[in-house]
């Protein structure tokens, strides 16, 4: 079992102690369904509180800015060496702090502003970062946007092609938030190909997949992949970007000095132990039964009167259209909180109510795979969902559920 070590701070800051001690309770005594989340292990701990983050190292290992660099540029070497083996990566910058500023390095790298790019619309699965019009990427570039399709809610690739034949973007884009199917990252090969556009991939939500080998890995024949290190990858909150060698360097400029001053060197250090922990045997185990687990879940689900998105998952995650109980996804989200069950409303694709208040969830596995639970035990999941869904306005049958969630918990410790 893990420890989150607090014996400084309990003396000598027991305010904040006490909030840190509040957070591992509320993680380890809930059922954390929020896909993009994920529980690290005592080695990431360590590394993320270390004495790397005393230092300042702005440039690349071997090149910096300021001395004292020897130790840092060994631990930063480290972190891109084992990435590049884990995906099979030419190039790798380890340094951009979250996966919105790795996305904006990949466009400041490819795209000048005004230059026309194409990802997934929001509202059906794609992120914020991917052309949005309230974030920079939809504000600083014509960013258009594919959606899914209207019956089977799942990506049309021939219509991605059409799209894409007639606007000619520079930049393609594949990778998603919150969609449930395993992607068809050859499809988006060649239509970049076809139109001769930068093939990019965002596998942020799926890269611990990617890397088990249960998804397809799209980094030896895409031109540049951006993931987050703390989502399926188990590493801490933090991004990475890898490429063909041809674009290291300027991706490397784009980072830094082009966006970010001193990299983060404790949790480059935090995701060097995340990498190598990714390449043990276990963590293939593991990653298969995230995806068994959410097959199992998504089943159970809509066994009990749920609908799911495009019909269920292959992936990690699922959206659940919560509407055939009278409900809305806040409400959903409210009342799921009450009972220690966490969750996202989520938009479904088409969604007739507004993102403030969407007609879905969106739940995943990675955490509790995390905690060894199995197929067996998303039957019990599932079960205490659809009861806290079915009394989503009744307060103490909702505490009811909350002490039978906190009874399940205990039999899935992890950190003590
Ligand atoms: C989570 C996510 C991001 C953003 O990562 P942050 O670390 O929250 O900035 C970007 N793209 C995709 C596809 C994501 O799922």
């Amino acid at each position: 079992m893990y420890k989150q070590h607090l014996d400084y701070l309990k003396k000598h800051d027991p305010e904040l102690e006490g909030y840190l001690e509040d957070e591992k309770a509320r993680q380890m005594e809930g059922i954390e369904l929020i896909p993009s989340e994920n529980l690290v292990s005592q080695g990431v701990l360590e590394a993320l509180g270390s004495v790397a983050t005393n230092k300042y190292s702005e440039g690349y290992p071997g090149k910096r800015y300021y001395g004292g660099n020897e130790v840092i540029d060994k631990i930063e070497n480290l972190a891109i060496n084992r990435a590049k083996k884990l995906f099979g990566a030419e190039h790798v910058n380890v340094q951009p702090n979250s996966g919105s500023p790795a996305n904006m390095a990949v466009y400041w790298t490819f795209l000048e502003p005004g230059d026309k790019a194409m990802g997934l619309k929001l509202s059906e699965g794609g992120h914020l970062t991917h052309g949005h019009k309230v974030n920079f990427s939809g504000k600083l570039y014509n960013f258009l946007q594919y959606g899914v399709d209207k019956e089977t809610e799942t990506l049309d690739y021939a219509a991605i092609l059409e799209q894409a034949t007639k606007e000619k973007p520079k930049l393609l884009l594949s990778g998603f938030t919150a969609y449930p199917r395993e992607i068809d990252f050859k499809k988006f090969r060649e239509i970049a190909d076809e139109i001769g556009a930068i093939c990019m991939a965002d596998i942020s939500h799926i890269s611990g997949l990617c890397a088990a080998g249960v998804h397809e890995n799209p980094v030896p024949y895409f031109d540049v992949v951006t993931t987050t290190t703390h989502k399926s990858l188990r590493g801490p909150r933090s991004a990475m970007i890898m490429c063909k060698e041809e674009f290291g360097e300027k991706i490397n400029k784009a980072v830094f000095p082009g966006l970010q001053g001193g990299p983060h060197e404790h949790v480059i250090a935090a995701k060097a132990v995340a990498f190598k922990e990714a390449m043990e045997p276990e963590f293939k185990n593991y990653a298969e039964q995230i995806v068994k687990n959410a097959k199992k879940l998504a089943q159970t689900l809509n066994e009990n009167g749920l609908r799911l998105v495009s019909g269920g998952t292959d992936t990690h995650l699922m959206l659940v259209d919560v509407t055939p109980f009278g409900i809305s996804g806040k409400e959903a989200e409210t009342a799921l909180e009450k009972a220690a069950i966490y969750c996202n409303k989520n938009t479904i694709p088409f969604d007739t109510r507004s993102p403030w208040d969407p007609s879905g969830i969106r739940i995943g596995t990675p955490v509790l795979t995390t905690r060894k639970m199995k197929e067996k035990d998303m039957e019990s999941v599932g079960a205490l969902i659809t009861e806290a869904l079915h009394n989503a306005k009744d307060d103490s049958k909702l505490r009811e559920i909350k002490s039978k969630v906190l009874k399940f918990c205990e039999q899935f410790p992890f950190y003590e």
